[in-house]
């Protein structure tokens, strides 16, 4: 950055760091609400437009946006209502159904932020300035804070009366915290999994499937594609994993020969910890979503996690701005916190049934029973079942 470069100054009430699920939804809540915000992203639209990461929208998060009306405009995708947890190839379908509560929706995480771009800049004509670089956060005492940053037109500073932090585990907001004051906590689960996106579509429920051999799960994400996890190991790379073993270790772990090798579109690789920041509040400063917390995917609680975030803190900051009321700001790091410990723990439920009911070599075979015992109870025990369901759907 060059400090002598001219900055233009403007003001907003509310800055967001990072166009992601989480500050999309929160800009699209504000605007909604007629609270003045602008979002600053370092990527392009067009990128932002095709990055594919979750596939599920909790009931819990299709009954936020049917109560901020737009829920019609944003979800799509037909209804999430079983998985099926196969053991070593055996089907075992578990129907997520708890009196009351509607299912919970296939929507992937490109579509809600491809239709939450359209409503917030097309329909809403709201403000978000892509392709940022060197994004500072001004965030002390007796100073309005700001954010500057620079683009192709030059350096801006917008002052505002809040910063929101949603840009992510590796973004800047957190780091602009000074030491000491968050506290860390983080759980390491020891392996990896690879994420490959195919061109093949689920075929009945969404499989989530332990094996002797190590987990696989198949999700649908699309009507004509689909994502399959295959455990493996931290130091794996794409290397170690051309198309061919993929495939092969897919049938082999599902125990089905007759599965067909399909085109794969993309591999990453995500190493399974868990993470919590806290408290996501720093003077004016407050963060959402994988900014200040990281479930591993196996819990499909991320993106959901998130939109809790963001829900939470348009509602607080709405009353804040429009009321003069801060009472809900004051009570955002703790109504959350509640809630991201309650899905880590569900996370760690998922992620430690799923791997040690599967290869023995990673903890044992003690656990490797205790894991495949804790699975048939969701199937024998309506209140493990009912427990499980509530979870999956999203705790009220
Ligand atoms: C393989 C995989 C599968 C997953 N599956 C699920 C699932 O099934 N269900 C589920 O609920 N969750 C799932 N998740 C988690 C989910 O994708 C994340 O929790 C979700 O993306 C969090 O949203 P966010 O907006 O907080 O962060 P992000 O989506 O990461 O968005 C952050 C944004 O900030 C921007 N940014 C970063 N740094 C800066 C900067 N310095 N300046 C400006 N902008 C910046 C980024 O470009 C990005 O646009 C999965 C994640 C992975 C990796």
């Amino acid at each position: 950055m060059n400090h002598s470069q001219k900055q233009d100054q403007t003001a907003s009430r509310v800055v967001i760091i990072g166009a992601g699920v989480a500050g999309l939804t929160l800009a699209t809540l504000l605007t909604q609400s007629g609270v003045d915000c602008v979002v600053v992203e370092r990527r392009d639209r067009a990128y932002i437009e095709q990055r594919n990461r979750a596939g599920v929208v909790e009931a819990r998060g299709v009954d936020m946006f049917e109560r901020w009306g737009l829920a019609e405009r944003l979800l799509a995708g037909p209804v999430a209502q079983t998985i099926d947890y196969r053991v070593n190839g055996v089907p075992e379908v578990f129907t997520i159904d708890v009196e009351g509560r509607q299912p919970s929706r296939f929507c992937t995480q490109q579509m809600l932020v491809n239709n939450l771009l359209h409503v917030l800049l097309d329909e809403m004509g709201g403000d978000v300035r892509f392709e940022t670089t060197d994004v500072v956060v001004r965030n002390e005492d007796g100073q309005r804070p700001s954010v500057s940053f620079s683009d192709d037109e030059g350096r801006h500073e917008i002052e505002c009366d809040y910063i929101v932090g949603s840009d992510g585990d590796r973004g800047v907001s957190r780091a602009s915290i000074p030491d000491g004051v968050l506290t860390t906590y983080h759980y390491e689960f020891g392996y990896a999994w690879l994420a490959v996106l195919v061109e093949a579509p689920v075929v009945g429920a969404a499989i989530m499937a332990p094996s002797d051999h190590g987990f696989v799960g198949q999700l649908p994400r699309g009507p004509q594609r689909s994502r399959y996890y295959l455990q493996c190991e931290l130091s794996d790379t794409a290397e170690d994993w051309p198309d061919e073993r993929i495939w092969k270790e897919i049938r082999l772990r599902l125990n089905d020969d007759s599965i067909q090798a399909a085109e794969v579109h993309e591999k990453f690789f995500v190493p399974l910890r868990s993470v919590v920041h806290a408290p996501m509040r720093h003077r004016n400063l407050f963060l959402a979503g994988d900014a200040a917390h990281l479930v591993p995917p196996a819990s499909a609680k991320g993106m959901n996690l998130a939109l809790f975030d963001v829900d939470t803190l348009a509602l607080a900051l709405v009353a804040a701005v429009r009321d003069g009321d801060a009472e809900a700001l004051d009570t955002y790091s703790d109504t959350c916190l509640e809630r991201v410990w309650n899905y880590q723990d569900f996370a760690l439920w998922m992620t430690d049934t799923m791997h040690n009911a599967g290869d023995p070599t990673q903890h044992g075979t003690f656990l490797q029973m205790t894991a495949r015992a804790r699975l048939a109870q969701l199937h024998a025990s309506p209140t493990a079942a009912r427990l499980h369901a509530e979870y999956q759907l999203g705790l009220n």
